[in-house]
């Protein structure tokens, strides 16, 4: 098969590197890519969103299949964009169309399907400015701390935890009335706080059956223990040492199995992954988020646990016989650790020459921002590189990716050594 990945950081570095240990790829196209996606395949120069020149290149060279990496691109209807064209429905895509792609791209939306179909979720209202008032008055009956949400996507931002009603006030003000996330915050879903402890859950759907891919953890926070602003993400591991079979299997049957049929019953064609971003209170299951394509930097340490042919894997999402395909998954544990720019998630510096990374023997690693300018990589972003270690144990993966993190160089980088070490 001939593919084409959509996507840029280290996540479509994942997918790349897992695509091209597959026998059955014959070649493998990464647009835009970055430094490190070179070595898998080709990288093109494509922007996510240019919907027609990634057609005019599907075409021209034979693809296969098209497999969009970012929520971007899924939510402005890439999907529906190829159904919709007689010379390109025949490439399958894997990720949703724009109706399913709703789940992350509309807070509201996703928490109406999932009150709809029973899945277990924090209760909530919504406003918008034909009702700020009532969402005013709304506040003053809730428990404190509270949780905003800008309804449509704002690049990770749209979240707000409010400790007092004062600030939430204020907050629901700035985000209706003035705009605080632009378009985003038009409609706000005000949310009940759930006391408890993160994991993420990846699904692979051809629409109507299902695989459940590896859980991970991820750690958003720039500091160490878990301090300091949110990120795109420092590091992640998996599997997630609480989230036993117990655990999973409630996941499996509240959460995963009414959302799978949920779609179905609402006529919601869905074929791609659905990321199912939950809060374990108390042992019990709730659903934070969906998002409607992997995580980074969770896929960098789910997908080299999976041991079956991601190429088989996706032909069957694409021809909806993902059930009879094979699935297993590796038992051990793998850590990634994201070396970022000094002074990310704030103001930081790009073009430094990234060295060593040949000194990297027992990881992976995987590029995010990087790219490569006469023979040299340079950083070019804030999370720069992604590396990931499998080992026995929880313990063996934590030192290996820590270590590895530190032989590789450039100015200012940084990177957290503590992923994972609070689930020891
Ligand atoms: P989201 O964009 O919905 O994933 O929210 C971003 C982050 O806010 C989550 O990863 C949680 O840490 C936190 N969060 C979101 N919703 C809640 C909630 N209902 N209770 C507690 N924390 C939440």
């Amino acid at each position: 098969m001939n593919i084409l990945i959509i996507g840029s950081g280290g996540r479509e570095s994942a997918f790349a590197y897992k695509l091209s240990k597959s026998p059955r790829l014959n070649q493998l196209f990464i647009a835009p890519g970055n430094a490190g996606t070179g070595q898998y395949g080709k990288n093109v120069d494509l922007k996510v969103t240019d919907f027609e020149g990634i057609a005019a290149f599907a075409l021209a060279n034979a693809i296969d299949l098209l497999l969009v990496g970012p929520e971007e691109p899924l939510v402005k209807g890439i999907h529906d964009y190829f159904l919709d064209r007689d010379d390109l429905k025949h490439i399958p895509v894997v990720g949703p169309q724009k109706e399913g792609a709703q789940l992350e791209g509309s807070k509201d939306f996703s928490k109406e399907f999932m009150f709809r179909h029973g899945v277990p979720t924090a209760a909530y209202k919504s406003f918008d400015k034909t009702n700020l008032e009532d969402g005013l008055a709304y506040l003053e009956t809730q428990k404190l701390p509270i949780v905003l949400k800008a309804d449509g996507l704002a690049a990770g931002k749209g979240v707000l935890i409010c400790e007092t009603l004062e600030d939430a006030k204020a907050e629901l003000k700035a985000m209706i009335a003035d705009a605080k996330f632009g378009d985003a915050s038009s409609v706000v879903v005000i949310e009940e706080f759930l006391k408890g402890i993160e994991l993420s859950v990846f699904v692979l759907t051809d629409g109507n059956s299902y695989k459940v891919l590896p859980s991970a953890k991820d750690y958003k926070r720039i500091g160490e223990a878990d301090t300091g602003l949110n990120t795109g993400g420092m590091g992640s591991i998996s599997p997630v040492p609480f989230a036993d079979e117990t655990f999973l299997n409630k996941v499996e049957e509240r959460i995963i199995k009414p959302t799978v049929e949920g779609l179905k019953k609402d006529n919601i064609p869905y074929k791609g992954f659905i990321f199912i971003g939950l809060m374990n209170v108390d042992g019990e299951p709730f659903v934070i988020e969906y998002n409607v394509r992997m995580g980074d930097p969770e896929t960098e340490s789910v997908l080299p646990r999976i041991e079956s042919d991601l190429v088989d894997l996706l032909e069957g999402v694409a021809q909806g016989d993902l059930h009879e395909r094979s699935f297993t998954v590796s038992p051990k544990t793998a850590v990634t650790v994201m070396l970022v720019s000094g002074g990310y998630p704030g103001d930081y510096e790009s073009g430094k020459e990234i060295s060593n990374i040949e000194n990297v023997e027992d990881s992976i690693v995987f590029h995010a921002g990087t790219k490569m300018l006469d023979g040299k990589v340079l950083t070019a972003g804030g999370r720069v590189l992604a590396v990931t270690t499998m080992q026995d144990n929880l313990f063996d993966a934590l030192q290996q990716a820590t270590a590895d993190a530190g032989r590789i160089f450039f100015e200012r980088k940084y990177f957290r050594r503590d992923i994972g070490f609070d689930l020891i």
